[in-house]
Parts: C-alpha cells; sequence; structure tokens
C-alpha cells in the first residue's frame, strides 16, 4: 500500500518486539530508503540504528535460491514440487513408522502469523503432534507462564503511552536502551518533559539504560523474586496494599505474603545477603514504589532467561496485584518481547503447551472447538516438547525427523554440541530459511529457500498487541517462497489439500480472525479478533495498525489496557497471586569455574547476524566478539584490555575480546550473543551455556552459567579484506581467531594467531587471489608482510600480516579498499601504514 508520498510502503521493522512502522521505497541500487511511519502509533516516526540501516540489509549476499538436497556426494539442487514431495513423504514415513511423537517443527519469532498459523495448524491438528516450539521459548516462556498463572490467559496488559503516563518505571533485566531503543527513546523523551518521573534500572550490569535511570540497583544475579517478595512484604507492613482489589478481583494473597514475608525475614538481613543490595537501596525502592500511585514495570530477559524465571515474573505480577497497579493508566507490569513476532507465535499456538488462539490443551472444550474448525480428527490432545527437551528427544532418537523454519539452533540454543550430535543423528532435518550457509544448513538433509524481511507478506504482533502489515516491497532472489506456501504445499502433498487450499496471506489471516472467536461469544479470551473477521483482500492488503482485542475495525490507532475491569481469564474471573521463594540458579562457582557468565545483545547487531551482518555500519559499533571484565578480575586473572581472551568451561569454550569495565562486578563476567561459526572462528558464546532450565517454562538460564578466563598469548595479527566472504575455517588451520565484519564492498577479517608472523604468513597467502589478478607486494620486511590484490583498477583483496595493528591503520585499509587506485597509489598504502604498540580493535 503507498503511502501519500508516491512510493513509499508502510511496513513493520524486521527486528524487536516493540514493532516500529516504517516506510520503505526502493532505490535503483536495489537497495531501500527507509524512514519512520509517523502515522504509526507504536514509534511516531522514530526508528533505531538498526531500524534504519534494514535497506542496507536486503543486498542478497548469502541467500539460499533454490531447494537443495544435500547428500554425501555434494548438493543437488531439485524443484519445489520434488523437494516439497520429499518433505511430504518424509514426515508420512516417519509418522507411519513411529508415530506422531517421532516428528517435530521448531520454529522461529522471525515467522509471519500466518506462517506461524499454517505450521501450527499442520503439525497440530493434521500430524497429530504438538512438538512445535519457538524459539520465542529461548526469550519468552517465563513470561507466558507467569501470565496464565496470575491472569489465565497470556496477556500483556499495558501500551506503550504508558510508560509516558507513568511517575515511575521500574526496568528489571533488560538493557532497553541497546534492545527496544525506541521504548527507550520513548520513555527518555518522557523524562525530559517530566524530571519528576523516577526512573529505576534493576540489573547486575551497569548498562546505557541506567543513562536516564535515578537509580541503579545492580542486584546480584538470579535474585529477583528475593528482591519482589521483599517488596510485597513491604506493601503489606507499609500499609501500602490495594484491600479492595485484593478482597474483589483476587485469590491467593495470604499464601503469597506468608512466602514472601518468610523470605523477608524480620529485618530484610536474609534479603540483603541474597540480593547484595544495602537495606538503604531496598528501603528507597520499596518506599517509592510504594509510595508512587503510577508504577510500571518492564521486564525483559534477566527475568525471563532464568532457572526460576516464572517464578520471577510471578513475584513482580504479585506486587502489581497487591498493590492494585494495574489495568490503569500508567500502571501494570510489562513484559517487553525480544522478537518482532514472538507475540503473533504465542497467539496463533505456535509454542508446544499451548493449542492456539489462546485456548488450551487442558480444557476439552478448546480441543472439540478447534478440531470441528480445524475439520480434523487428529487434532494433538496433549502439550508436546519444549525447545529443549525437543532437541534432547532428537539426540535421544525418539524424534525422528524434524523441520527447522527460519532459525539457527545451533548458534542460538545452549550447548551447541548436543545440538550438533542431535542433528547430525536425526534421519530427516529439514530447514527453510533465507540463508544458505548456516550451522544449521550444513546439517540438514534438505533445505528450502525461504522469502526474507521485505519480499514476504503478512502480519506481526508487537509487545503492546498491536497487529501491523509487514508488506512485500521487492522481490526474492531465485525460488524464495513464502514460508506459509511451503508448508501448505507439503500439507498437500502429505493428503490435507482442503485445509490448505490457500491462495494468498489474507485467506489465512482471515481464518484465523474467525479462530479467535470460536466459543469466545461472551469474552471468555482475551484474544478476539471479531472485528477483523470480515476483512476482504483489499482490507486485508489496506490494514492499519490494530491493537487486540478487536471488537470493530480500528479506523484511527486505538489505545487500550487490559484488566480495567479487574475481570482476569481464570474461572472465578480473578487473578491468582502465586507463592514464590528465592530458589538460586542452578550453576555454581567452584575453582575450576570461579566467575558467572551473563550473555545478551550488542547494540546493533541482532541475533545470529545474517542480516544485521550485512550492513557495515551496524557492525561499526562492535566489530568483534567482546567480554566484559572487572578490572579487579581482569588483573586477578592477567587479562589486558583490548586482548583475546579464553572462556572456559567444563563444556566448551570461547575466544573473544577483553573489554575490561566497571559496567560489571568483579565476580561477573558479560558477553554478547551474536558470532558464530559463519562470522567468526571459537567465539560462539551458546557452547558455554548449559542445558538448564526453568522447570515450568523450559526456558533456558542464559544468564547465569559458571566459567574462567585466561589470556590468549598472540604473536601474529592479520587484517584481509576481500570482495568476497572467505572460509578460514580448517580444522587444522594455525588461525586461532578470527572474526569477520562487513564493510563497504567486502568484508574485513581480523585475524590473531598464537604462531609466528612467518607461519601466519604460510596459512595466509593461500587464500589470496591468483587467477587474472595482478599482486602488489612489498619487499619482505621481517616484522610482516602485506599484498594488495588488483583486478583492473580495483583492488579486490588486501592482506597485512604483523604482530599488531593500530585502529588507524584498518581505517585507512578500509577506505583504500575497492578504491580505483594506480599502481602507484596501491604502493603508497603498503608503505604508507607504520605499526605501534596498540592492539587493533577496540570494543
Ligand atoms: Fe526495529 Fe526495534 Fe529499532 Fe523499532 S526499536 S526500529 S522495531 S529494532
Amino acid at each position: 500500500m503507498a503511502s501519500q508520498d508516491e512510493g513509499w510502503i508502510k511496513t513493520t521493522c524486521a527486528y524487536c518486539g516493540v514493532g516500529c512502522g516504517i516506510e520503505a521505497r526502493p532505490k535503483l541500487s536495489g537497495e531501500l530508503e527507509i524512514r519512520g511511519d509517523k502515522a504509526h502509533p507504536s514509534n511516531y516516526g522514530k526508528l533505531c540504528t538498526k531500524g534504519i540501516a534494514l535497506g542496507e540489509t536486503v543486498i542478497h549476499d548469502g541467500r539460499m535460491l533454490s531447494p537443495t538436497l544435500k547428500t554425501e556426494q555434494g548438493d543437488v539442487t531439485i524443484s519445489w514440487d520434488e523437494a516439497t514431495a520429499k518433505v511430504a513423504e518424509g514426515f508420512t514415513r516417519t509418522l507411519r513408522e513411529h508415530g506422531p511423537e517421532s516428528v517435530a517443527f521448531y520454529v522461529s519469532g522471525q515467522l509471519l502469523t500466518e506462517d506461524y498459523y499454517v505450521a501450527n495448524k499442520l503439525i497440530k491438528g493434521f500430524m497429530g503432534s504438538a512438538n512445535i516450539d519457538s524459539n520465542s521459548r529461548l526469550c519468552m516462556a517465563s513470561s507466558v507462564v507467569g501470565h496464565k498463572r496470575a491472569f489465565g490467559s497470556d496477556t500483556v496488559p499495558i501500551c506503550y503511552e504508558d510508560l509516558e503516563q507513568a511517575e515511575m518505571v521500574v526496568i528489571v533485566g533488560s538493557n532497553l536502551a541497546w534492545c527496544h531503543p525506541v521504548l527507550f527513546q520513548r520513555l527518555r523523551t518522557a523524562k525530559q518533559s517530566n524530571p519528576a518521573l523516577n526512573i529505576v534500572v534493576i540489573d547486575p550490569r551497569r548498562t546505557d539504560t541506567c543513562d536516564i535511570a535515578n537509580t541503579h540497583l545492580a542486584l546480584a544475579s538470579g535474585s529477583d523474586v528475593a528482591l519482589f517478595n521483599g517488596l510485597l512484604a513491604h506493601l503489606a507492613e507499609h500499609n501500602a496494599l490495594d484491600n479492595d482489589f485484593i478482597a474483589s478481583h483476587t485469590t491467593g494473597f495470604d499464601d503469597a505474603l506468608s512466602k514472601a514475608q518468610d523470605q523477608a525475614a524480620q529485618s530484610q538481613t536474609d534479603i540483603e545477603h541474597i540480593t547484595q543490595l544495602s537495606t538503604a537501596q531496598l528501603n528507597d525502592f520499596y518506599h517509592a514504589f510504594a509510595n508512587t500511585e503510577r508504577v510500571v514495570t518492564v521486564y525483559s530477559q534477566g527475568v525471563n532467561q532464568s532457572s526460576s524465571g516464572s517464578d520471577k515474573v510471578n513475584a513482580i505480577l504479585n506486587c502489581h496485584l497487591a498493590s492494585g497497579k494495574i489495568g490503569k493508566p500508567g500502571s501494570g507490569p510489562f513484559s517487553v518481547t525480544g522478537q518482532p513476532n514472538a507475540m503473533g507465535g504465542r497467539e496463533v499456538g505456535a509454542l508446544a503447551n499451548t493449542l492456539t488462539a489462546h485456548m488450551e490443551f487442558d480444557e476439552p472444550e478448546h480441543l472439540r472447538l478447534v478440531s470441528e474448525f480445524w475439520d480434523t480428527d487428529n487434532l494433538a490432545q496433549k502439550p508436546g516438547l519444549k525447545a529443549i527437551e525437543m532437541f534432547d528427544a532428537i539426540d535421544s532418537g525418539k524424534i525422528k525427523a524434524v523441520w527447522i523454519m527460519a532459525t539457527n539452533p545451533m548458534v542460538s540454543l545452549p550447548n551447541s554440541e548436543k545440538i550438533k550430535s542431535a542433528l547430525t543423528k536425526c534421519p530427516l532435518v529439514v530447514v527453510s530459511d533465507c540463508i544458505a550457509e548456516t550451522e544449521t544448513t550444513r546439517l540438514a538433509d534438505i533445505v528450502l529457500p525461504a522469502q526474507g524481511w521485505s519480499e514476504k507478506s503478512g502480519t506481526v504482533t508487537n509487545s503492546e498487541r498491536r497487529i501491523s502489515r509487514q508488506r512485500r516491497i521487492l522481490p526474492s532472489p531465485g525460488q524464495a517462497k513464502p514460508d506459509w506456501w511451503i508448508v501448505s504445499q507439503v500439507a498437500k502433498k502429505m493428503g490435507y489439500a482442503n485445509a490448505f487450499d490457500y491462495q494468498h496471506e489474507g485467506e489465512i489471516f482471515r481464518e484465523y480472525t474467525h479462530l479467535t472467536c470460536v466459543g469466545n461469544e461472551q469474552g471468555q479470551r482475551d484474544l478476539n479478533l471479531i472485528g477483523l473477521t470480515h476483512l476482504n483482500d483489499q482490507g486485508y492488503s489496506r490494514l492499519t495498525p490494530q491493537q487486540w482485542p478487536v471488537s470493530q475495525l480500528q479506523a484511527q490507532p486505538v489505545t487500550q489496557r487490559l484488566f480495567g475491569d479487574g475481570r482476569f481469564y481464570t474461572p472465578d474471573e480473578r487473578a491468582r497471586f502465586i507463592g514464590v521463594s528465592f530458589t538460586a540458579p542452578i550453576a555454581k562457582t567452584d575453582i575450576q569455574t570461579p566467575l558467572i557468565l551473563n550473555s545478551g545483545r550488542s547494540r546493533d547487531h541482532w541475533h545470529t547476524m545474517s542480516r544485521t551482518g550485512l550492513s557495515a555500519k551496524l557492525a561499526e559499533h562492535a566489530s568483534e566478539p567482546y567480554v566484559q571484565i572487572h578490572p579487579k578480575t581482569a588483573a586477578q586473572f592477567s587479562i589486558k584490555d583490548n586482548q583475546l581472551a579464553w572462556v572456559t568451561n567444563p563444556q566448551g569454550c570461547t575466544l573473544v575480546r577483553a573489554n575490561v569495565t566497571t559496567d560489571v562486578s568483579p565476580q561477573q563476567l558479560f558477553m554478547p550473543i551474536h558470532w558464530n561459526e559463519t562470522t567468526a572462528k571459537n567465539s560462539k558464546p551458546c557452547t558455554l551455556i548449559a542445558n538448564t532450565t526453568d522447570a515450568i517454562s523450559g526456558q533456558p538460564e542464559f544468564k547465569h552459567s559458571s566459567v574462567s578466563i585466561s589470556p590468549f598469548i598472540s604473536k601474529s595479527c592479520a587484517i584481509f579484506i576481500s570482495n568476497k566472504t572467505m572460509s578460514l575455517s580448517k580444522t587444522d588451520s594455525n588461525i586461532d581467531y578470527w572474526v569477520r565484519q562487513k564493510v563497504p564492498q567486502g568484508y574485513l577479517y581480523r585475524i590473531e594467531s598464537s604462531v609466528s608472523v612467518s607461519q601466519l604468513i604460510s596459512e595466509l597467502t593461500p587464500y589470496l587471489e591468483t587467477q587474472n589478478h595482478r599482486q602488489l607486494s612489498n619487499e619482505s620486511r621481517k616484522d610482516g608482510a602485506r599484498w594488495i590484490t588488483l583486478d583492473k583498477e580495483h583492488v579486490t583483496q588486501l592482506l597485512f600480516i604483523q604482530d599488531r595493528f593500530k585502529n588507524s591503520e584498518i581505517a585507512t585499509m578500509i577506505e583504500a579498499f575497492n578504491q580505483p587506485l594506480t599502481l602507484l597509489e596501491a604502493n603508497e598504502i603498503v608503505h604508507d601504514l607504520s605499526v605501534d604498540n596498540d592492539l587493533f580493535v577496540s570494543v
């Protein structure tokens, strides 16, 4: 749909759960012009660096172009008809021989709602298995459990506007400034116009989010339940309960309070000890929460990614229920979602333990309604395996056929070695993805090319329950197809043609909206899209953002919050307090692994970098994997700032650049999650994360792994810039470390090794282009060697090897790369760069 300005097409950002509205317009170069959509009520025209750079990432580098059979003899390109027939035949045979427990889908918050819907319908509705889980399990599952336990439904009650209407905003376990930047911008603007707005950041680490905070509470990792139990006890002790609300709209308060008071003991000593916060810090926070009417608590992965994540969520919800700070403007708990469509997946039911459309397996009536609606007699009757359990079952041979869609579990799930073992053994691994070469596609039997952002069309739901259209703007390369189409083709070939005879994504959306209304005539469920059930194709095409529940089509953006009437989605319509007690994180430090590793995101990268890794601009912010380490700890372990260091535990090891900073406490390290074997060597943090999960939500404990650290002794370095990506990961290589960074017109590799400069020269020169290229090599220097490879008048490769580099030298090389150069100019570059004692990178 074109906006008023000719050529601009309204769509939604591909990254985080803020779900910003974007306007995009194709450029002659094949890239896109991008600007914020001023009419979108979630961002009002604002975008962060990732959103702005989306236009650079639509290039086709690395795209998967055709369905391919991976055989021992090599890759064989096949037609869509053959590919979908093979997938259908593989799943049909597995079901026939081993039953519904033997198949699984592992899907992604990158999928659109329509894609999710058909995948969920196929496996739960027709294959009879609920073994479908989304990578949202890694970021949201504990919030889903917390919501369902307290509210009877997976409901985020608030809207973004509440951040601006609050008097106090508590941010727990979230680096909002980097992970949800536009929400952070809205909050910063709110603080500028209302300096009295009290912002409290609760995070073991000092992050950029603290820049706008009145207070930063650097609590001990994993101690949130104790902190919020202390708050609940304080509310009761200081007459700050909303007794009317508790009496009229909730159950279970006495048990929750009693557990909280046990925790609080008499004098808070226990809580001080557990949280490592002082009495004054605790009292100030508790007093402010108790005495402020409008409080929003924003929370994210620091709460969810924990072995006690579900209890942490309920500890927060208990405090909001007890003080009546819910369902009112400027008040409420606010779980911010990580991925662009994690919410859409939760809505259609792409988690193993939910049925669909906020209906549940433990409700016989829901099973009946869904069976009838889908016209199937083979609906799964019980929950399936959650992500970690699913890959354990693949590893043990129980699951024999898996289809992985739009995600890279080899990089994103904990304990990569175990995932590799599972996928290597599995008789049928199907992967549909945009990217050809990922650690997961390498282990597939069949790969299927899917459309990417800017090519696909459908809907996504953001963190404030707002459904927005993602629109097709550019043609797809090769034979890439929409995920819903791929799944439907397979479903038809499995014999379910009637149920999957979709012509376009609008038909799927319409069916889904009708499903949200089935058995929901009296408002039994929160998710109700009745106002969208009459959309025709044109209406779907032109759909503007809609915030659910949608009782009638919202011609103008609306702002609604739930639970304002004190009615919840439990059988007695009362919210439930959940009594929770602090339990320590599972990983313990010891002599071998004396430090705690926290993991998270860097500002300008997303997940496994398959998209952000294509933007030279985004790569500038953090060009290498790094570990934050406190100066005292660095001294103790002989680590210097900017030096490479091994972070290890019995499960694995990673080699990353040390960033010595007081932002982390002496006991803690922090590492971003993005790098992997496609973009670096020896630098994949998930190798260190244990399989330990929250017992109820199944969400892995990404924030608390025990590790050690030691310095890497580097003897030689290289900077290698090439106009193509290179495969440097030979197992016998003397290259201990390399990392790839996108630069204009090519890719820069930073390389370090424990071998001498001369040995590294022998290792790297075979990668220099020789055919139809001229090579310039300056005189042999005892401290290194340099090459420039020219193709006509363009530099196609630069290789400099020496013992270390300055940042300024690297910048000069990037600038020189692929510029038209005379031989003389090229030689000048070779000679001009000098060496001094600085290491070559800063993070
Ligand atoms: Fe995209 Fe999130 Fe940035 Fe908005 S805040 S532009 S949704 S990455």
